[in-house]
């Protein structure tokens, strides 16, 4: 039998404010143990939470990015469960009335495009965290995280692949970078991810029973999560089982999932409106004021430099998947107008450099201008590309200019036509054989003859002139 998977993503994106969303106590990662904390966050008794601004307008500039609906009027829920890491007994969260419904994202996966809607954004506070001592039988807490401020994304369930639930979570991933609401970091826990899914016999629309999995640290263990669950649920109903609904835990080690818990309904956790926040009121005014304020996001930035620089659509979709990467682009661009070279380079040499170096392109030893600077030598004849390359590994190395190293290390491309001439007479006089042979047919070894004259040079004769004279020579 032929199964469809579904899959629809619960993605927990930690907000970058400097305080927690109800309290004044830091959000910095790191700090000592219980050293973040306050009576409001400890969930003492007779203290009151007070919203943090910044919290709404963050969540705001996510839920305009992706075309959500914005309530006029949400709320705060209160979501009553016990565990150690709760102090209060109960998570603040948002329920019936979330603060935005109804957005959409842009995926593509090999070349087709394809849209996931989003169910709904709401805020709500994170938990602590629980140490358990290796080796000890005790298991310690640390309150810090309590109370910092989280958005949880909620897609339909339109998902059909893995892969496009790793397309999902990565351009999900992009815009939250671009707005700068959200680091992203899934190793680190700021990006965390519950993936849902269920088969159903394709080309019918009633939806399976689903599994729900955590523990995806990674793009790529949600992908692979995601393939191993579709294979065990596929086991289960072709010998005519039935698909248990459970919360699984993905374990990266053994590359399968494992029941954890049978899964809660929300009836389970007694939601009700906390009665310690008024009502959110947002008004028309300040949600066109965050509207103006967003920069140009993902899909536009890509659709321009298709546009305005002539770039193929895969170049544009790797430059733009990164703010920082698009304006290091743009940088350069201002200094040297050639797109598609620069797309080359910085898609080419310096990626690659900077992933070796395991940097950031923020971090890059060659800045914009210091690029442009190289390639604009190269352009003007002054060095071939050939030597750009050596100079670009030099520059990644010192941080000097190209202009400063090709100084330095008499790196000018000879255009000399006639010291040129001079050795391409050497060369062919050094190997009358192959002059032969070239002459009699045998015109791949152009290719012999042109190293040979590089070789003299040290790759600095120019590749053009060298090609146009031997080309001349060598015909009989
Ligand atoms: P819960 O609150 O119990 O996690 P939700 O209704 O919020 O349940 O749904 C959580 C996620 O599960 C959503 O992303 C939704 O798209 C997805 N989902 C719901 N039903 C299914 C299903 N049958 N198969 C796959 N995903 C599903
Ligand atoms: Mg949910
Ligand atoms: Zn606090």
């Amino acid at each position: 039998m032929d199964f469809e998977a579904v899959i629809g993503l619960e993605v927990h994106a930690q907000l970058k404010t400097n305080t927690k969303i109800f309290c004044g106590c830091a959000t910095a990662f790191g700090g000592a143990p219980n050293t973040h904390v306050c009576p409001v966050c400890l969930g003492m008794p007779g203290v009151l939470p007070v919203l943090n601004k910044q919290v709404v307008e963050f969540t705001l500039m996510m839920a305009l990015a992706v075309d959500c609906r914005i309530a006029r009027q949400s709320r705060f829920a209160r979501k009553n469960y016990f565990y150690p890491d709760l102090p209060k007994g109960y998570q603040i969260s948002q329920y019936e009335l979330p603060i935005a419904e109804r957005g959409r994202i842009e995926i593509e996966v090999n070349g087709t495009a394809k849209t996931v809607g989003i169910t709904r954004i709401h805020m709500e506070e994170d938990a602590g965290k629980l140490n358990h001592e290796p080796g000890r039988p005790v298991s310690l807490v640390d309150f810090n995280r309590t109370g910092v401020p989280l958005m949880e994304i909620v897609s339909e369930p339109d998902m059909r692949s893995p892969e496009e639930a790793g397309a999902y979570l990565r351009k999900l991933r992009s815009i939250l970078r671009y707005i700068g609401v959200c680091d992203g970091n899934m190793e680190e826990g700021s990006f965390r991810c519950d993936a849902n899914v269920s088969l159903r016999p394709r080309g019918t629309t009633p939806f399976g029973t689903r599994t729900e999995l955590k523990n995806l640290n990674s793009f790529k263990h949600v992908e692979k999560a995601l393939h191993y669950e579709i294979r065990r649920q596929q086991a289960i109903l072709e010998e005519g089982g039935e698909v248990v609904q459970e919360t699984r835990l993905w374990n990266p080690d053994k590359n399968q999932t494992f029941s954890m818990r049978g899964k809660e309904d929300a009836h389970d956790y007694r939601y009700f409106p906390d009665p310690d926040l008024l009502p959110l009121v947002i008004d028309d005014e300040w949600i066109a004021r965050v509207r103006n304020s967003l920069p140009e996001l993902p899909d536009a930035k890509k659709a321009r430099f298709e546009r305005e620089y002539g770039l193929s659509a895969y170049d544009a979709d790797v430059l733009t998947a990164a703010r920082e990467v698009a304006d290091y682009f743009e940088a350069c661009l201002g200094e040297f107008n050639k797109p598609k070279v620069v797309a080359n380079w910085i898609m080419g040499e310096l990626t690659a450099h900077l992933n070796t170096e395991n940097k950031s392109i923020t971090a890059s030893p060659i800045t914009s201008a210091s690029l442009a600077g190289l390639l604009k030598l190269m352009d003007t004849g002054v060095i071939s590309g050939k030597i750009a390359k050596t100079v670009f590994e030099e520059m990644a190395a010192t941080g000097k200019t190209a202009a400063a190293i090709v100084e330095e290390k008499g790196l000018v491309q000879v255009t000399d036509t006639t010291a040129i001439e001079n050795l391409v007479d050497a060369v062919m006089a050094a190997a009358p054989a192959e002059v032969a042979a070239y002459r009699a047919g045998k015109k791949k070894l152009l290719g012999f003859f042109v190293g040979q004259v590089m070789k003299e040079t040290r790759g600095k004769a120019s590749p053009d002139i060298v090609n146009q004279l031997l080309k001349k020579k060598l015909e009989p």
